[in-house]
């Protein structure tokens, strides 16, 4: 299947999605409806970003655990917005053994609830402060539209939970958490991120803050890759988490939660893929490099010569950190797998005949720019390795000047309408969410930030005229 032209993203962005998502055997339809299979390239993307972030977390003085997966029903009762915010997504299990449970059980959409109750038990003194824990695992959200990767009934993710003894504190850390986001984005996806606040109307259930990334797909839309939440006191009061502090007085703890999931794989794919597939981001690549030996199946002696060389190859670039595979195929030609890693959407390939054997080279293709350039043999483990820290710089400079060419500062509700059809727009807003529902209804547009570096408002609102809301600018735009 890897040689069929996939659909131009021109014509039609969701139809190209779908098709590098199977075609490039990231995943593939389960028997379940609203749940796929992720496959050994998707997984291999997926356990890279859990390292590079599990490293981060780890660096900033986080553990890990594990939760169990089913939370009694009656949990999800405790806090009135969360339960609003999820009960129609619950999936409950209430058979087992063969008979009817006495209390139905939740598997989980997240997992405050249970945390909660834990954690009402482990925390006693200041002294046990601050907790700084995460898990990685499955949830499960009985969504009606799903798509891979970016809305799926069952998904992977993280979800960090902290209690902390104060609201300073915990406000730090749930921008500590947007700020890793917003570097692991940067530094791992070569993705540039927007940092801002939701608006009131955008929060998680439950949540007195809630910060996110925003990143730019081709088709100009946003997508959300990762968010922090502060908390306040509600969790803490709906499971009765309390501390005796220094003077022994009784108090509630603050807490946070952050989660990123396995949207961040439909982020890259939509943030950097062009119409030949996917173009991975070379810190992540579950393949960096490609070595595609050329050779006839009927030179047997040339082939083996060839196919010593490139192991030679492969070994001396596994030797200096890089991820590297040698395609042996037999019975595919070079231009057949030339395509297929072109949709896999490998950084560098590497071509390797008899004739480059003889005259001491390889041929380098390069996935971004499409250029083809002899290497001496001698150098190729050096130059590739520079070759794909520059391939990062350059994702990363391409899907930045795209988001730059693709938003727009407006001022007044024309030019918001019309703006909005190019990509992202920059508008000052009254912060009621009744005129975010407007301007929803209007373009399809929600508020995605208020960005922590964003331009200052000024005037009133661009669709009602009231008096601002917050004292920069709000960024719209139509959102997966
Ligand atoms: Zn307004």
């Amino acid at each position: 299947m890897a040689n069929k032209r996939l659909t131009p993203q021109s014509q039609d962005f969701s139809a190209w999605y779908n098709e590098v998502v199977y075609r490039a055997d990231l995943a593939d339809l389960s028997p379940v409806r609203g749940s796929m299979v992720i496959r050994p390239y998707g997984y291999a993307l997926w356990e890279n970003i859990q390292g590079a972030m599990d490293g981060m977390f780890k660096a900033s003085g986080h553990e890990n655990l594990y939760f169990p997966m089913l939370i009694p029903v009656s949990y999800f009762e405790r806090e009135k917005e969360h339960v609003e915010g999820f009960s129609p997504e619950l999936a409950v299990v209430t058979h087992a053994g063969g008979k009817p449970l006495e209390e139905p059980l939740a598997i989980r959409p997240t997992s405050e609830t249970i945390i909660g109750e834990m954690y009402s038990k482990w925390i006693q003194s200041y002294r046990d402060l601050p907790l700084l824990y995460n898990q990685w695992c499955n949830v499960m959200r009985w969504e009606m539209r799903t798509r891979p990767f970016l809305r799926t009934t069952e998904f992977l993710w993280q979800e960090g939970h902290t209690a902390h003894a104060g609201a300073e504190e915990a406000l730090e850390e749930t921008m500590r958490m947007v700020n890793i986001y917003a570097a692991f984005a940067r530094d791992w996806a070569a993705m540039p991120v927007m940092v801002g606040e939701k608006t009131s109307g955008e929060r998680f259930a439950g949540a007195l803050r809630t910060y996110t990334i925003e990143t730019m797909m081709r088709d100009t839309r946003a997508l959300q890759a990762g968010t922090s939440h502060y908390m306040g006191e509600n969790f803490a009061r709906a499971f009765d988490i309390t501390f005796s502090d220094e003077e022994n007085a009784l108090r509630y703890v603050h807490t946070t939660s952050w989660g990123v999931s396995t949207r961040m794989i439909g982020a890259i794919i939509m943030a950097h893929g062009d119409d030949q597939g996917l173009i991975m981001p070379p810190r992540l690549a579950p393949v960096q490099v490609i070595i595609v030996p050329i050779f006839r199946n009927d030179q047997r002696e040339i082939a083996e010569r060839v196919l010593d060389a490139s192991d030679r190859l492969r070994q001396e670039l596994v030797d200096v950190g890089v991820r590297v595979r040698v395609d042996a195929r037999e019975g595919l030609s070079p231009g057949w797998k030339f395509n297929d890693w072109e949709q896999k959407g490998v950084p560098l390939r590497i071509e390797l005949g008899p004739r480059d054997l003889e005259a001491g080279r390889v041929v380098a293709a390069d996935r971004l720019s499409g250029e083809k350039q002899p290497l001496g043999r001698d150098e190729v483990a050096g130059v590739v390795v520079e070759r794909l820290e520059a391939f990062h710089s350059a994702l990363y400079a391409r899907a930045e000047s795209f988001r730059d060419g693709h938003s727009s500062t407006v001022d007044d509700y024309d030019s918001f309408c019309k703006h909005i059809e190019n990509g992202w727009v920059h508008a000052t807003h009254c912060g009621e969410p009744v005129c975010e529902q407007a301007i929803q209804e209007d373009t399809k547009a929600t508020a995605r930030c208020i960005p922590f570096d964003g331009l200052e408002a000024g005037g009133g609102c661009v669709r009602c005229g009231g008096p601002t809301g917050y004292p920069r600018r709000v960024v719209f735009a139509r959102a997966y």
